[in-house]
C-alpha cells in the first residue's frame, strides 16, 4: 500500500480531471459506494472459485455485530448492489462511473499492489452491442486524451450459460487427458471452475492451454451475432482489435463480450484495463434481472505507462510567491494575497520558517520563491506598503523585470498575473 505524495499526486489529479471531463462527454454519471461491503456480496458476485475470493480478499468480522465484511477488491459488485438497492433502473438504463481504492492481498511487485486504484465505467439496463462498443470507444478515447501509445485491444465472447456448459464438459475432458501437466490449483479447479484454469499465469501450462477446446467454437448464432455487432461498430470507428479466444477474465460474472487493453511496455503486469458484459450479476446478488456491461482500469498501471512513454504531465506551480520581509506587514500582506486569490490568482504565501528569527532573510525568501516555480514574486516591503504600493518582480520570462503596483488598483493588474486565466 502506497502513500501518494506531491508532486506525484498532481499526476493523479490530472488523470482524474481528464476522466471526469470525458465521462461527461459520454453522459456517464459519478457513483460513490462504500469501501466496505458484506463479504457475501463478493463471494456471490465474483464467484467462489476465483483468485480474488479464494486468496486475495481482506475480510474481517465486525466486532460489534459479528457481520462478515470485506474491503472491496473491485467495485462492480458494489455498484450493482447500489443500483438494485435504490431501484436505479426503474426509469431505464443508467451509465455510471467511479474512481477509488481497491484492496487485494497479492504479492506486491511492479504494477501490483495491495491497495491500488481503479477508475471504472458501468452501463446497466442496456442489452445491445452498441453499449459494449460505446464502453470500448470510451476507454479508447481516454488513451487518446492521455496521448497513451502502444495499447492494444483484445476481445472475446464468453457466450451464454448454456453454451458455456457444453464447452465446460469438453474442457474438463481435455484437461483430464492432460492431468499430469496441471498444477495443484488447476487440479483443484478442474471440476469446480475449469474455465478459470484458462486464466492461469503458470508458464508450464500455457502450451496445453493454447490447444484446449475454445469456448468461441461452442457459441450459438445469437451470441455470435452480438459479437459481430460489437466488432462492426468498432470497425466503423477505426478501432483495431485482436480476438483472443483464451481471454476469460478473473471473475465469474462475465458473459458475451469480454475485453482487455494490454501493453507490452509494463513487463508482466501489462493489462491496463479490463471489462465485459455481466448480464446475470444483478439477479445473482438478489436484484431484478437486468443486462449490464462495464470496465475498470488500473490507475497505477496507466500512470506508469505514461511515465514509461515520457508523457509530460503539467506540474502545479503558483502564479505568485508572496515575499514578506517583516512580520509587521503581515496583516496588509495577507489581506492583499487573499484579494488576489479571490481574483483567481494562485498565490503561495511565504510563511516564517521553523527556527528562524522572524520571516527569514530576503535571500532565503527569494530562494523559496524560485523553488516554488512561481512566475512572479510580489514583494510586500514596508517602504512600498507605506506608499500604498507593492513590487512585482518577474521570476521566469524576462527575469528581474520589476515594477510597482498600486494596492488600490489591484483589480486592474491581478488578471495579468494568471498563467491560465
Ligand atoms: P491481473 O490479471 O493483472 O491480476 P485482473 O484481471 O485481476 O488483473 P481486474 O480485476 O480486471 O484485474 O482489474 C482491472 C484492472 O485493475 C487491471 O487490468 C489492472 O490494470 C488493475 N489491477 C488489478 N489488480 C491490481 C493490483 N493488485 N495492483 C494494481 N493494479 C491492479
Ligand atoms: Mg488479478
Amino acid at each position: 500500500m502506497n502513500d501518494i505524495l506531491p508532486p506525484e499526486s498532481a499526476h493523479w489529479e490530472w488523470l482524474e480531471g481528464k476522466v471526469r471531463e470525458l465521462m461527461e462527454r459520454y453522459a456517464y454519471r459519478n457513483i460513490r459506494t462504500p469501501i466496505v461491503e458484506p463479504t457475501a456480496l463478493f463471494v456471490r458476485g465474483l464467484g467462489e472459485v476465483t483468485d480474488i475470493v479464494e486468496k486475495e480478499m481482506y475480510s474481517f468480522e465486525d466486532r460489534l455485530n459479528g457481520e462478515q465484511l470485506t474491503l472491496r477488491p473491485e467495485a462492480t459488485a458494489g455498484v450493482v448492489r447500489a443500483v438494485a438497492e435504490h431501484s436505479l433502473l426503474y426509469e431505464g438504463g443508467k451509465r455510471l462511473y467511479y474512481m477509488g481504492p481497491m484492496f487485494r492481498h497479492e504479492r506486491p511487485q511492479r504494477g501490483r499492489y495491495r491497495q491500488f486504484h481503479q477508475i471504472g465505467a458501468e452501463a446497466l439496463g442496456f442489452p445491445g452491442a452498441e453499449v459494449d462498443a460505446e464502453l470500448i470507444l470510451l476507454a479508447n478515447a481516454l488513451w487518446r486524451e492521455l496521448d497513451l501509445k502502444n495499447v492494444r485491444l483484445e476481445i472475446n465472447s464468453l457466450g451464454q450459460p448454456a453454451e458455456r456448459k457444453a464447452h465446460r464438459a469438453a474442457l474438463i475432458a481435455y484437461l483430464e487427458q492432460h492431468a499430469s501437466i496441471l498444477d495443484e490449483e488447476a487440479r483443484r479447479r478442474l471440476h469446480s471452475n475449469p474455465l478459470r484454469i484458462l486464466d492461469t499465469k503458470n508458464p508450464a501450462m500455457q502450451a496445453m492451454i493454447e490447444a484446449a477446446p475454445r469456448l468461441i467454437d461452442f457459441l450459438g448464432p445469437e451470441s455470435l451475432a452480438h459479437f459481430s455487432a460489437v466488432k462492426a461498430i468498432l470497425e466503423a470507428n477505426g478501432v483495431e482489435w485482436r480476438v483472443n479466444p483464451r481471454l476469460v477474465r478473473g471473475m465469474d460474472y462475465y458473459n458475451l463480450t469480454v475485453f482487455e487493453f494490454v501493453t507490452d511496455q509494463l513487463g508482466s503486469q501489462g493489462t491496463i484495463c479490463g471489462g465485459g458484459r455481466y448480464d446475470y450479476l444483478i439477479e445473482q446478488i438478489g436484484g431484478k434481472p437486468a443486462p449490464a456491461v462495464g470496465w475498470a482500469l488500473g490507475v497505477e498501471r496507466v500512470l506508469e505507462l505514461l511515465k514509461e512513454q515520457g508523457n509530460v504531465v503539467p506540474s502545479l506551480v503558483p502564479d505568485v510567491y508572496a515575499i514578506i520581509p517583516s512580520s509587521a506587514s503581515l496583516p496588509l500582506a495577507v489581506s492583499t494575497v487573499e484579494q488576489l486569490r479571490m481574483q483567481g490568482v494562485k498565490v503561495q504565501m511565504h510563511a516564517a520558517p521553523a527556527g528562524a528569527d522572524g520571516m527569514g532573510s530576503m535571500k532565503s525568501q527569494f530562494k523559496k520563491a524560485d523553488v516554488s516555480g512561481a512566475l512572479h514574486a510580489l514583494i510586500f516591503g514596508d517602504d512600498e506598503l507605506s506608499r500604498g504600493m507593492v513590487t512585482l518582480k518577474s521570476l521566469r520570462d524576462g527575469v528581474g523585470a520589476q515594477s510597482e503596483k498600486a494596492l488600490a488598483a489591484l483589480a486592474d493588474w491581478a488578471p495579468h498575473l494568471q498563467s491560465n486565466p
